[in-house]
This record gives structure tokens, sequence and C-alpha cells, in this order.
């Protein structure tokens, strides 16, 4: 029976418009399917960096309210848990680090895009649903039972993309469990973080700790695990907390340190601002890990967040949905086939230089001070800046680890 789409994909953040956006130009008609209204909020910093803006199929100028060439990477002496601005790192680059956007707005900018994109007969349409009731796999299609605002439909395609985030239904069901409060799968792990936006106006004449105003800085005193940061934006600083190491890393659980407190307590101590008197809300979310170790099967892909491909290192995720939405494109328009085998192969570098973050991570937050000591050298830093900005694949690492290993 023909189908009136060729893609399902559920969840219309960035994974699943990378996804819609390749399959419409190359002819595929798509269908998104997410539970929420856009513009929507998405608990998220929304660091665009260099490698993630050119895996992006469109600039994204339009939203972008500022460019960033240096990071500031701080930490605590000793066992305090406030950074000591005397054993900072200014790491420069000669040009853009990363660009500072507002996730609501690159979201609804990212969908309007996707919208308009098709070519030959490809096209992208939205629907809004209220969940996902069921998913079903047959030897050549599969069939999703949605919520809607009208009743449950059932809509049937030849393949399914799972977009839908870290805490989305679509891991669970595709994974073999029946329903979808099932267990999660053993290869998914999470980090978890919280935000909140305070506006350059309401921030006293001098910060605190001696911050800049501007400075885009990643902190690794307040938390094990993960880091506080500040993120220049247009009119206001996203500031945060966040937990994104291992498990394995360390015996305690990171992520139950991430509190609302938390972040409350760093606010004060790096902005000199009470989140409550100013009315800022906090919000939060799960980052979706462990996807180094997710394996494709069958007609439902996973991409993104739902994929667990969230950096274990940096916490970045935006670049990780942005490719893996597109090497599940290109899996199904290559090989309609023997999809979840194309897209493992698509994935795969992705996946190992997240395999290598795992290995970074779980040195680097067993001891931030060794790793601190080792971007004393010149070199090294500007390679850790390259890494973070381009990731492994532009600093040729990983091609040079894998020779020595041959
Ligand atoms: C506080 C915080 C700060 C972060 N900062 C950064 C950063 O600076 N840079 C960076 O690169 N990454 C950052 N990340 C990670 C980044 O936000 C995620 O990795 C990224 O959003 C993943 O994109 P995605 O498309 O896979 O999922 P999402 O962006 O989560 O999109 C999933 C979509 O699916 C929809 N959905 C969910 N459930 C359903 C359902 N049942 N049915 C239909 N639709 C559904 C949602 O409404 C949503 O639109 C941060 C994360 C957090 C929590």
């Amino acid at each position: 029976m023909p189908h009136d789409y060729d893609v399902l994909i559920a969840g219309a953040g960035p994974a699943g418009c990378a996804a819609a956006f390749d399959l419409a130009e190359a002819g595929r008609r798509v269908l998104l399917l997410d539970k929420r209204h856009f513009p929507r909020h998405k608990a998220c910093a929304c660091g665009l960096t260099r490698k993630t803006l050119a895996a992006l199929r469109y600039p994204v100028d339009a939203i972008t309210e500022r460019v960033c060439e240096e990071i500031v990477l701080q930490r605590a002496s000793g066992a305090q848990t406030v950074a000591d601005k005397t054993k900072e790192l200014r790491v420069r680059s000669d040009q853009p680090i990363a660009a500072m956007a507002v996730r609501e707005r690159f979201d609804a900018y990212c969908l309007e895009q996707t919208l308009r994109a098709g070519h030959k007969g490809g096209s992208v349409a939205l629907r809004k649903i209220e969940n996902i009731l069921k998913l079903e796999e047959r030897a050549d299609s599969v069939s999703l039972t949605v919520m809607t605002g009208e009743g449950p439909i059932t809509l049937e395609a030849p393949v399914v993309i799972g977009a839908d985030g870290s805490n989305g239904q679509m891991r669970r069901l595709s994974t073999g469990s029946a329903s979808v409060t099932g267990q999660e799968p053993e290869w998914y792990t999470r980090g978890f973080a919280l935000e909140a936006m305070v506006p350059y106006a309401s921030l006293p004449a001098e910060l605190p700790q001696g911050d800049a105003p501007l400075d885009l800085v990643f902190d690794f005193a307040p938390i094990p695990g993960g880091y506080g940061w500040l993120f220049p934006k247009g009119d206001h600083i996203n500031i945060g907390v966040g937990a994104f190491a291992p498990s394995e890393t360390d015996s305690t659980d990171n992520l139950g340190l991430v509190t609302r407190r938390l972040l409350a307590e760093y606010t004060q101590c790096k902005l000199g601002v009470d989140l409550t008197a100013l009315g800022a809300e906090i919000t939060g979310q799960y980052l979706g890990m462990g996807g180094d170790r997710y394996q494709p099967k069958g007609r439902v892909l996973l991409v993104g967040d739902a994929a667990g491909l969230v950096d274990p290192l940096t916490g970045e995720g935006i670049h990780s949905a942005l490719v893996s939405g597109q090497a599940a494109a290109a899996a199904i328009l290559g090989a309609p086939h023997a999809i979840a085998e194309a897209y493992a192969h698509h994935l795969e570098p992705l996946q190992q230089t997240l395999r290598f973050s795992r290995r970074a991570a779980k040195a680097f937050y067993r001891e931030p001070e060794r790793g601190f000591r080792v971007m004393r050298w010149p070199m090294l830093r500007r390679m850790v800046l390259k890494t973070y900005a381009d990731g492994l694949g532009g600093t040729g690492l990983l091609a040079k680890f894998a020779k020595l290993a041959s």
C-alpha cells in the first residue's frame, strides 16, 4: 500500500529537522511530529561551536546574538567550590569559536528553514501531537500510533526516526520495550543541567568574582563531573550548572548535585544576583548520553539526544543532533534495503569521537587540575580549543591515533 509519507520523524528539534531537511531536499515526503507548539522553550545554553555552524545546511546569522573568539576556563584551588581567578586560562582564537543564540529562536528558525525545504517532490509537514502511544515494526514498514487533539491516529511509513530528545519515548519503544514506561536500554546514560537567564541590566557594576559580563566561561569549580557556565547573549547571560561525566568516573551520583539551590548560589556568587528576587525562571533537562554504544536496528533510527549522543566531556549536543540526523537521512537515501546497517556506518565517526570524549571525560573530571596543568602548554591549549571548536575530525587527532594503533 502506498504511504502518504516516506519518513515519519518524532521530534522537531535540531536532530529531527536536520534529518527532515536532507530527506526533503532529496525528494522525500516527511512528516515531523512534535508535542510542543513552536516557538517553544528548551533548556539549553545554545552555544553553537564552529563544527555545529559548519554542519548546519543554512547560515544562522539572523538569530546569532554574539560571536566569541575566546573561552575562559576556570577551576578551584584545593577543596574550594569557587573558581580561583589566578588559575584561570584564557584561550583565544583568531577565528570565531562559538556563536551564541537563544535556543527558542534557534529552533524556530531551523524549523522554518526545514518546512521550506524540498526538491523533486520532496516536502516537510509538521503535525502537533500529544504523545506517542504505540510503535509497530514490520518487515517493510513501521506504524506509529499517536494521540492528537482529535484523538488517536495511526500513521505508517517505510521508516521512522526517533528524534524526541533525552526524555522521549522512541528510544524505549524502539529498543524492545513494549510499553512507553519501559526500561531504558542498557547503553543509555544521562547528564543533567539547569539554566537561567540574567539580563545585563540586572548585574552589579562589578561582578563579585571579577568576571567580565561578555566572557564565555566554563567553570569547573562548582560541581564534580561537570561545570558551571556563563554564556553571553545579546541582552542577557545564560548561566547554568550541569553534570555530564559518565557515572563510572565517580561513585557519587553527580546528577543529584545539580539542584536549583546550587544554581541560585552559583548565580549569587558569580553574578551577584538573586534569581528569586529577579523572578528568573530556572529550567533544566536531562542530556542523553552513552550513544557511542548505540547500535541501530530495523526501520526505526534514533538520532540526537534520543540516541544518547551528547558529548560527555563538554555536554555539547546540538552538533551530534545535526550530524546524526543527517547520517540517518543519508542511510535512508543511500540504502533503502539495509537502512540500519547504513546508519551504523554513517554514525560511526561520531560514535568514535564520543568514545574518545568518554575516556577524556573520565580522566579530566577525576582530576581537573591535571587537565589545567596540561593546558599550560600553548600547543596543547590550542589543540583543546580546536577540538572543542572543530571536533576531533578537525584536529586529525583520531586519524593519527588510528594510524598509531594500526
Ligand atoms: C541546560 C542545558 C544546556 C545545554 N547547552 C548546550 C549548548 O550550549 N550547546 C549544545 O550544543 N548543546 C547544549 N545542550 C544539549 C542540547 O540541548 C541537546 O543535545 C539538543 O537539544 C539535542 O537535540 P535533539 O533534537 O536531539 O533533542 P531536543 O532538542 O530535545 O528536541 C526533541 C524534540 O522532541 C519533542 N518531543 C519530545 N517528546 C516527544 C513526544 N513524545 N512526541 C513528540 N515530540 C516529542 C520535543 O518537544 C522537542 O521539540 C544543553 C542541554 C541542556 C539541558
